[in-house]
């Protein structure tokens, strides 16, 4: 029998796959440890878990886990707490599911993509997932300049989209609105702003567009893509949402799969924003605790969401990454980050007493 070749889509070969954070369990089995002893700072997950009130929720609703969900009012809590209109808010399987949906629609063989970076590494799989080039421009001291961004605009042929994360992972900075707001005028094509730790941040692009004058039109191509991932610690339901102008809305919800959230994950972003205070909470201790990590002993850099980005110069990222996984904590060691170099890691905001006692260890190891 002759072996069959299937052959992938061209642009699939030039995927480097997205590196995940390690896992709790792994290293635990790995290295000896309890799976209660290990600290996981390396994928920014809420430390405190989702709220009470949302677990119970879930329970209850398990017994319809055989139905197909039903239309919900997600949508219309969602348009309450961004305070916007709830046309223009698309649910999505994560974030992660309205960049593909935005690909889908938009890109086709031949495109380009332009991504700020380093940045998060998704942009550029779901890019060349799509059959799109994905080009690099890379930030000045970790800031979007304009002027590089808009050249690559001009130059490219087929420039069609354009990803700001902000505030940014892995370097925690946010870009001004005054930056998005040049390049998305100037631009004939959609600018993707990743808003995926804003509730850590002082800063976003609705307030910031809302405080414009009346007619404004500056943001009629900018997709604001936002996750229930983070701050309120739904990251194993995977939902995220999109805050969309009308004519973008449009041609995303026709790419979009049938029923693309689950009930559960509905319910629980539901009762979530319903709980709005108790996160809110969350997210000060959060961000009270991100202060403690610039007392590592390493270069940091300031940070407006739920992790810290360190130099650890002269040291290499790997051998820091593997002499804390020795001791139980897991950091995500930022060479995986396109553009990076070898002397990052990036590492998440944990409980208050787990955050300390990662810092004595990284005080042990490295003072
Ligand atoms: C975590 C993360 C996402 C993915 O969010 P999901 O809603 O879990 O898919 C998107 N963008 C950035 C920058 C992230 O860090």
């Amino acid at each position: 029998m002759v072996m069959k070749k299937i052959r992938a889509k061209k642009s699939i070969e030039r995927i480097r796959p997205y590196v995940p954070g390690k896992g709790i369990s792994e290293i635990a089995k790995r290295f000896g440890f309890k799976e209660s002893e290990v600290i996981k700072l390396a994928s920014n997950e809420n430390p405190y878990g989702t709220s009470p009130e949302v677990i119970q929720k879930i329970r209850e609703n398990a017994q319809n886990v055989h139905l197909y969900p039903e239309p919900s009012d997600v949508s219309t809590l969602l348009s309450e707490y961004v305070g916007v209109d709830e046309e223009c808010i698309i649910t999505t399987p994560g974030m992660d599911g309205l960049i593909d949906y935005t690909l889908r629609a938009y890109i086709s063989e031949g495109d380009s993509v332009l991504i700020t970076s380093p940045t998060f590494s998704y942009y550029e799989i779901a890019s060349l997932a799509s059959g799109g080039n994905a080009v690099h421009v890379f930030r000045r001291g970790f800031e979007v300049d304009v002027g590089d961004v808009m050249d690559n605009m001009d130059n490219l042929d087929r420039c069609k989209l354009i990803f700001i994360c902000s505030p940014n992972n892995p370097t925690g900075n946010t870009t001004p609105f005054k930056v998005i707001r040049e390049i998305a005028e100037s631009f004939d094509g959609i600018v993707f702003v990743d808003e995926a730790y804003v509730e850590f941040s002082g800063r976003d692009m609705i307030s910031s567009a809302r405080a414009l004058p009346k007619k404004a039109l500056s943001l009629e191509n900018v997709i604001v893509g936002r996750t229930m991932s983070k701050a309120f610690g739904l990251a194993g339901l995977r939902i995220g949402y999109g805050v969309l102008p009308p004519m973008i809305m449009e041609d995303v919800k026709k790419v979009a799969t049938p029923f693309s959230v689950s009930s559960i994950a509905q319910v629980a972003a539901k009762t979530a924003l319903e709980n709005i205070e108790y996160f809110s909470r969350i997210v000060e201790r959060m961000k009270n605790t991100r202060e403690l990590l610039y007392k590592a002993p390493f270069k940091t850099y300031r940070s407006e969401a739920n992790f810290v980005l360190m130099n650890v110069s002269p040291l290499t990222s790997e051998q820091v990454f593997s002499k804390l996984l020795e001791r139980g904590v897991i950091v995500r060691d930022c060479s995986s980050f396109y553009g990076m170099g070898d002397h990052h890691i990036r590492v998440s905001v944990g409980r208050e007493e787990e955050t300390k006692k990662a810092l004595d260890i990284f005080n042990e190891l490295f003072r």
